[in-house]
């Protein structure tokens, strides 16, 4: 009995510990390609966005008929004022806005302060246009350069330095073959687009095909359980 109760004791105050512990912010960037392959969810998320006042709305358009939640990746200097109503629109409609960095230019090819100051100006700007302070918890960086190194790699561990943990690439990006990308597309995947009229086309085709799969259409801090720009590990 005695050792009953000590074992408990012990067992007891391992829990607590456990508990009670500050959870640790990883020493490095993560990537993600995708998301849980057991879980029927799916992250479409559309880049670039020149011209969003033509093509937000019908991008938009298409979510709402299959009941996706998009994630948006603008670049900052597509980002206006003017569009504030439209930006608004996307996000009242439960989409999400992350950052595709203020320029459209490969991170490989940037300093460490050309990136921080980058992503400073991108917040800054799109607290402009919606007139508020919104936080993006996520990167994209342009062609995905630099993100091939994974975390640890001078890229990460500048993100990682700048404040910003969640690098965002993809592991479907054909939006040329139909077929290829229905073979591409699994639990977890994220699908990326771009804001132009060929994948608004195929955003419309992929939605039909993909009908019997009864995939939930979630964004990406949604797929990945992304609370803040930090990544904390169990450490
Ligand atoms: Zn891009």
């Amino acid at each position: 009995m005695k050792r009953t109760i000590a074992l408990l004791l012990i067992l007891i105050s391992l829990v607590s510990l456990t508990a009670s512990a500050e959870p640790t912010r990883s020493r490095w960037a993560r990537v993600y390609k995708h998301g849980d392959r057991e879980q029927p969810r799916v992250a479409i998320t559309v880049d670039d966005w020149y011209y969003p006042e033509q093509w937000l709305p019908q991008f938009m358009a298409v979510a709402e008929e299959y009941g996706v939640k998009m994630t948006l990746y603008p670049s900052g200097f597509n980002l206006k004022v003017e569009d504030r109503e439209l930006w608004q629109s996307a996000l009242d409609a439960g989409h999400e806005i992350g950052s595709h960095f203020f320029q459209h230019k490969k991170l490989t090819e940037r300093s460490y302060g050309q990136i921080t100051s980058d992503l400073n100006r991108y917040q800054k700007r799109l607290d402009e246009v919606l007139g508020y302070h919104y936080e993006f918890l996520t990167v994209r960086p342009p062609f995905g350069a630099g993100a091939g190194d994974g975390g640890g790699g001078k890229i990460g561990r500048w993100l990682h330095s700048a404040g910003f943990d969640h690098i965002i690439t993809w592991d479907m990006d054909n939006t040329k073959d139909l077929d290829k990308a229905l073979k591409t597309i699994k639990n977890g995947s994220i699908i990326l687009m771009h804001a132009n009229k060929h994948d608004l086309g195929f955003y419309k085709k992929l939605m039909e095909a993909l009908k019997d799969r009864n995939y939930e259409y979630v964004t990406i801090t949604e797929l990945l359980n992304i609370t803040s720009r930090y990544y904390y590990t169990a450490e």
